[in-house]
C-alpha cells in the first residue's frame, strides 16, 4: 500500500466533498496521512482504501513488497514474513497476534499454509466481491482472543 507520510500531509484532516467513485459526501471519517491522494483523487476514505486493495490483487495478491494477499469469507488479509515485516502503516502493534491457517483455492494439492502475524483489513463489501473474490479458504481461526 502506498501511504504518504503523515508528516508530509500538509492539509491532513481536511476532507474530501464528495466521492467521485460512489458520490458519497465524505466528511465523517479520519485521514490518516493519505489526504492528500484522497484530495487529488476525489475519492472518499472508504473507495481509496479499497481501489488500494484492488490494486493488489492486479499485483498478483501481493503488495509492492511482496507480501501475501489472503482474501477468504469476504475478509481482506495481509500476511509477512519476519524478513518482510508488517507495512509500514500499520507497525507491529497492529498485528493479529495470531496465526491464520488457510489453503489458496488455486493450490491443486491444497497445501495448508500457515501465515505469520496477519493483518484483517475489513469485510470486503458486497459491491466489491466480483472484483475481490476469495482466493483462499480458512482451515482454521485463530485462537480465541486472538484477532
Ligand atoms: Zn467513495
Amino acid at each position: 500500500m502506498t501511504i504518504e507520510s503523515p508528516d508530509t500531509d500538509a492539509d491532513a484532516g481536511s476532507r474530501v466533498v464528495s466521492c467521485t467513485l460512489c458520490g458519497r459526501p465524505d466528511g465523517s471519517e479520519p485521514i490518516h496521512g493519505i489526504g492528500a491522494r484522497m484530495r487529488r483523487d476525489q475519492v472518499c476514505y472508504s473507495c481509496d482504501w479499497w481501489r488500494t486493495c484492488r490494486r493488489y490483487r492486479t499485483l498478483g495478491d501481493r503488495d509492492d513488497d511482496g507480501r501475501r494477499i489472503v482474501r477468504a469469507g469476504g475478509r481482506h488479509y495481509m500476511t509477512w514474513t519476519p524478513e518482510q515485516g508488517p507495512p509500514p502503516e500499520i507497525g507491529e502493534s497492529s498485528a493479529g497476534p495470531g496465526t491464520l491457517y488457510y489453503v489458496l483455492l488455486d493450490d491443486p494439492t491444497a497445501t495448508v499454509i500457515e501465515s505469520g502475524p496477519y493483518w484483517m483489513m475489513g469485510s470486503i463489501p458486497d459491491s466489491l466481491r466480483d472484483v475481490l473474490p476469495d482466493n483462499a479458504r480458512i482451515v482454521r481461526e485463530p485462537a480465541r482472543g486472538a484477532r
